[in-house]
């Protein structure tokens, strides 16, 4: 038995490092790591950097917020252009003169592009890949596709290049950070969010909630697109702005937020939340 299991043992050991056995009578015997179909290199969702003349930027950023002393705050809204909200959105933004960053998804765009044609000149474009596909579950060539098309459109309708992604969900595979670092996208997320559900009803719990919890370097995820659920950001939005400037932060892109970013040697996040605090 115990040389049974010890064979076993390394029957399976083998199997992990190579993912290729040779069972009964010689018969190829091909398993995946860990359960998978194929193994995570060569192809896959987990796409790793095995034909290095493809890396344009051999080590891609990724953004949850900005290390800065400056009092400066950036808005996300996700998922538009859609009728409704992107219009009351940038209905907010143009009152209160407030530049946002808007995270767009392609096929969004090219439906609804008469929604942001000849608003968008104070605010920032990124990609947020065509349908909202979970791109953490495609290969490589997928999700270039997918990257791709959504700039293509991008280009078409804003006249921009969006040098901003950020993933569906915030899900990142090893095949979407190596199509974004190929494209020389800085992948955004964010440190910050609204609260819907928990405000129902109450914009100005959303505001209040939103303004003490800032810091400098904050990237704050809001949608422009979705269900009711939405107007309680919205709808709370001139007082988070005005509640935001009271406390001294002015507004930005997300491009303009990681401009301000400091190179000195970094303070850790209990610092940077301690700076700011009132
Ligand atoms: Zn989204």
């Amino acid at each position: 038995m115990a040389g049974l299991s010890r064979r076993a043992l390394l029957g399976g050991a083998v199997l992990g490092a190579a993912g290729v056995a040779t069972g009964v009578a010689g018969t190829p015997l091909v398993r995946g790591w860990l359960g998978l179909d194929r193994p995570p290199v060569s192809g896959g969702y987990a796409a790793s950097a095995d034909h290095l003349e493809a890396v344009a930027n051999p080590g891609v950023s990724i953004h949850y917020y900005a290390r800065t002393t400056e009092p400066v705050v950036a808005f996300t809204f996700d998922d538009g252009p859609a009728p409704h909200w992107t219009p009351m959105v940038l209905d907010e933004l143009d009152k209160a003169q407030v530049p946002a960053t808007f995270f767009m998804v392609g096929r969004n765009l090219s439906q609804h592009s008469a929604l942001v044609d000849g608003r968008l000149a104070r605010h920032e474009v990124g990609n947020h890949s065509w349908k909202h596909d979970d791109l953490a579950t495609e290969d490589l060539a997928r999700v270039g596709d997918d990257l791709d098309r959504t700039q293509a459109a991008i280009r078409k309708y804003t006249g921009r290049t969006a040098t901003l992604f950020r993933p569906p969900y915030g899900h990142l595979g090893g095949s979407t950070v190596l199509a974004a670092d190929q494209r020389g996208y800085d992948v955004v997320l964010w440190s910050m969010e609204m609260h819907e559900n928990t405000y129902k009803g109450d914009p100005a719990g959303q505001a209040r909630d939103i303004v003490a919890s800032a810091r400098p370097g904050s990237i704050i995820l809001a949608h422009d697109a979705g269900g009711d659920q939405r107007l309680v950001t919205i709808r709370g939005l001139a007082a988070m702005f005005d509640g935001l400037r009271r406390r001294g932060f002015r507004m930005v892109t997300v491009s303009e937020l990681l401009a301000t970013a400091s190179a000195k040697p970094l303070p850790g996040p209990a610092a940077v939340r301690a700076i700011g605090t009132r």
